[in-house]
């Protein structure tokens, strides 16, 4: 969401004389929470899942899907319970605005805490806000956690109707009247595109089917559209053209203050230079060819996704889950794809997030062109930073890393690792976007305000976040590959995952580092359609550390069947029975990697002698999260719960159920109103919403997505006091158990690896 203040927001053109200013004093920020907060331990866990909803209309009659415009003031209600609190005071659930006039983002409303009872607390917590959302629509109205609308961009798709258009955007296709009223919004996606010098460009591979049309026009052939189009602000030469009603309106009736170099009687400086965009008669002789255009902001930020904060025990540690995380951001962006379809056309790959990435590129034509600026803003990472010598962080920075030089020099010079100055100077070489002008002074010792600036607009697939100051807070570390999933069952199921992963990392001493280019042909391939399935990831061959080798693990990471090499092994005779134990005498870096389908990764890759299954040549995330979950302490509800999740977070890796996208796809694919041209009609995704609002409550099952899981719910859906007193009251007895981390003894993965040794894998083994 990004930091959202009250204020008037400059115009790209009147932040010029700001900009230095606020990079300086957010470096100053920057340097002030590190020196006050470099030692803080938070030794407990604590952690949050944040959830974005699309509200959509369904007409039964029309049979048509569309998305209104009205969270901003559902979100007004949802928050009184919030804001009508004494300060001090807390509410179970967190509800804050999002990019869209569709979206809203709900998180709990106070951390989730280091006790395993709490991994099940989520999707009670989930259900709780899918009530209270559902509780406010009207009776054709449904609160779907999709990640993005099929025809989103199509003639009419929002109700009310808006017209393509609007000073924001100058998009083709989507109207300003999407974007949400707060001030930032706006002024976010009308700086990137002046920045930028042109409008944003996206381009999503165009799936082919029997009737495609190859030679897509840019624009619909849609008269009622075209007309509509012809009549508004694109048509028009002049570059002071209407202001969005809906910014309009809300501009007279909130206390949201909009900019007054927007109002249509006085256009700005900025507006009269502002040829930042296609106009409607260049649209129409372009055509896109074999690909889907899109052309806003709301294309990609109108997309929901599911993202887990998890707060480490201090900055070292926050800084190595960074790393490790970063790595797994591609592998779960895969496994949770849900994007198969983009303004009304089926697309060639299953997920959101180089949409996303084309949306908020502000570079310029020469940033982009030359290659010195090589990523959007929204990206994937350029650089590991954990400074554990052990995990030599650095060697795996393969990738050009720019770097704002004055920051860099400035952070050295007061005492930062390279390593870290290296990130912060390379999140320093973007601009600030969104500058308030009456919040440009600051006390540096109070605010984080300018850090955060540029901090969060800087959108990667993870982020390491300085602790806010006098919060108690400590180092979190943010993920935010993931797409999210039409059920809280689901979203659950990978949130949990993600903690449980990161806990097994800490408490197991994995090492997941792989080089960052390869980090990077991992998110290229996350996109392929089904990658899920048929993909081949890099992936780390040997995830232990030297010192785990032991019992029936070899120096190489292989883990040893017991039949074949005795149940009492000792690890020096291990090696005589590994084939590959050459490898292991490498210096353990140079050749680590290797290609694995999801399903190695996640259940285990088998390791062959003779035609017979002799261990695993990779041990799997998910056995080595059950050994961790089976030597904590666990009440029986929270353990069968936990490996309900665990079982279905493996069968979606097994390809036993199918990815979202690949659901959503086929279900377009086998629609009868399906002409095999790409087209996603009004009718089908009618349909396909309909059908997803029943998956989302459970009145219909969906075996390919969800198997036998389909019925999954857990318990009840709790009052918002009841799950208040959860959330804060400690369990008891059995209940009380916490999630170690580093402190785990080292005899849990000795354990571990010997019940892994000793099981028969559900996988086939390649090799035979
Ligand atoms: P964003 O940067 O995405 O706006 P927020 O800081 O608002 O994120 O919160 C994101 C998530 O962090 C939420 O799920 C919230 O519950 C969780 N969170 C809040 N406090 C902590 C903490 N101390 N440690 C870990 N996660 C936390
Ligand atoms: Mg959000
Ligand atoms: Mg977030």
């Amino acid at each position: 969401m990004g930091l959202l203040v009250d204020g008037v927001p400059l115009s790209w053109h009147d932040s010029q004389p700001y900009r230095a200013k606020v990079k300086r004093d957010g470096i100053t920020q920057f340097l002030n929470v590190y020196k006050s907060m470099k030692d803080t331990v938070t030794a407990d866990l604590k952690w949050g899942d944040e959830v974005e909803y699309m509200l959509i209309s369904l007409d039964e009659a029309k049979r048509t899907a569309r998305l209104p415009l009205s969270a901003p003031d559902l979100l007004a209600v949802l928050q009184r319970e919030e804001h009508s609190q004494p300060p001090g005071s807390t509410v179970p659930v967190l509800w804050r605005p999002e990019y869209a006039n569709w979206m809203i983002e709900g998180t709990p409303g106070v951390p989730y805490r280091a006790f395993a009872a709490d991994l099940v607390l989520v999707e009670q917590n989930m259900a709780l806000r899918r009530k209270a959302v559902e509780s406010l629509l009207r009776k054709d109205e449904c609160a779907l956690t999709l990640t993005a609308f099929p025809r989103q961009g199509c003639p009419q798709f929002t109700v009310p109707e808006s017209t393509p258009g609007g000073p924001f955007a100058r998009s083709l296709y989507t109207s300003d009247d999407v974007i949400n009223p707060h001030p930032r919004f706006g002024t976010l996606t009308r700086n990137i595109r002046t920045r930028r010098g042109r409008k944003v460009d996206i381009l999503v591979p165009l799936y082919q089917d029997r009737y495609t049309k190859l030679d897509q026009p840019l624009l619909f052939d849609d008269s009622a559209y075209r007309s509509a189009l012809s009549k508004s602000s694109i048509a028009q030469s002049s570059p002071a053209n209407t202001v969005p009603q809906n910014h309009h309106q809300r501009s007279q009736t909130s206390d949201v203050i909009e900019t007054t170099s927007d109002t249509p009687d006085t256009p700005s400086e900025d507006q009269i230079t502002d040829t930042a965009y296609m106009t409607y008669k260049e649209a129409l002789q372009a055509t896109s060819g074999k690909n889907i255009v899109m052309d806003s902001a709301a294309f990609g930020m109108g997309c929901c996704c599911l993202q887990v904060t998890l707060q480490g025990s201090d900055i070292s540690e926050s800084r190595y889950l960074y790393d490790q995380l970063a790595v797994m951001a591609p592998i779960m962006l895969s496994l949770t794809a849900a994007t198969p379809a983009f303004r009304g056309l089926l697309a060639d790959t299953d997920a959101r997030w180089d949409v996303i990435a084309a949306a908020m590129d502000d570079r310029t034509a020469d940033e982009r062109e030359t290659g010195r600026i090589p990523k959007s803003r929204y990206s994937s990472i350029d650089c590991f930073i954990s400074d554990r010598a052990k995990a030599k962080a650095a060697q795996y920075n393969d990738l050009p890393v720019p770097i704002d030089e004055t920051t860099y020099a400035r952070l050295v010079a007061e005492g930062i690792d390279p390593l870290l100055a290296q990130h912060v100077a390379h999140l320093y070489i973007r601009e600030p976007l969104v500058i308030y002008g009456d919040h440009v002074d600051q006390d540096n010792e109070k605010s984080t305000d300018h850090f955060e600036n540029i901090q969060s607009t800087n959108w990667n697939t993870v982020r390491f976040k300085p602790p806010p100051p006098g919060t108690g807070i400590g180092w979190r570390t943010e993920f935010r590959s993931m797409e999210v999933g039409l059920t809280d069952f689901e979203n659950a199921a990978f949130s949990v995952f993600v903690v449980l992963l990161s806990r097994v990392i800490l408490a197991f001493d994995l090492n997941l580092y792989v080089p960052m280019s390869r980090v990077d042909e991992n998110m290229r391939t996350a996109h392929q359609r089904n990658s899920a399935v048929d993909a081949l990831f890099h992936f780390r061959k040997n995830i232990f550390s030297a010192s785990s080798a032991s019992g029936f693990v070899c120096a190489a990471g292989h883990i040893h069947h017991a039949s074949i090499v005795g149940s009492k092994a000792n690890v020096n005779d291990i090696s005589a029975f590994c084939p590959d134990h050459s490898d292991s005498e490498s210096d353990g870096e140079t050749d680590v990697i290797e290609s694995f389908t999801l399903n190695e990764i996640f259940n285990g890759k088998p390791l062959c002698h003779d035609g017979k299954q002799a261990g695993y040549a990779f041990p799997g995330l998910i056995p080595l999260i059950r050994g961790y979950i089976e030597s904590i302490n666990l009440d029986d509800s929270t353990l069968s719960r936990l490996n309900t999740y665990l079982d279905f977070v493996g069968d979606r890796a097994a390809g036993r159920v199918c990815t979202t996208a690949t659901f959503i796809r086929n279900t377009i694919l086998r629609h009868p109103a399906y002409r095999h041209d790409s087209v996603v009609s009004e009718e089908i995704c009618h349909d396909l919403v309909k059908l997803c609002r029943d998956i989302t409550s459970g009145a219909s099952g969906a075996a390919e997505l969800l198997g036998r899981f389909h019925l999954e719910r857990y318990g009840g859906v709790d009052s918002s006091e009841a799950m208040m007193e959860r959330m804060k009251k400690a369990p008891v007895g059995k209940q009380a158990g916490t999630l170690p981390g580093s402190s785990l003894p080292h005899s849990a993965l000795h354990r571990t690896l010997s019940a892994i040794a000793m099981s028969q894998a559900t996988n086939a083994c390649s090799g035979c």
